[in-house]
């Protein structure tokens, strides 16, 4: 699986670190949000996949390896 969040869309909400902050950090620098590093491999598919349901900009981008 490959999870990365897209930052032309990420418009710094924090929802998906409200939802998944095992998977998610926060850059405050650049109000943006990123994948932990590893946590696409270790973190949890439900968690991310919630985090992108709830992102209202649809910024986080899910690859699995059927696609
Ligand atoms: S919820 Fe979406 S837009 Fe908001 S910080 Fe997270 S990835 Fe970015």
């Amino acid at each position: 699986m490959k999870v990365y969040v897209d930052p032309a869309r990420c418009r710094g909400h924090a929802r998906c670190i409200s939802s998944a902050p095992a998977e998610f950090d926060f850059l405050d620098l650049e109000d943006l949000a990123v994948v932990r590093p590893g946590a696409a491999q270790s973190g949890s598919p439900a968690a991310f996949r919630e985090a992108a349901r709830q992102c209202p900009e649809h910024a986080i981008v899910i690859e699995t390896d059927e696609e």
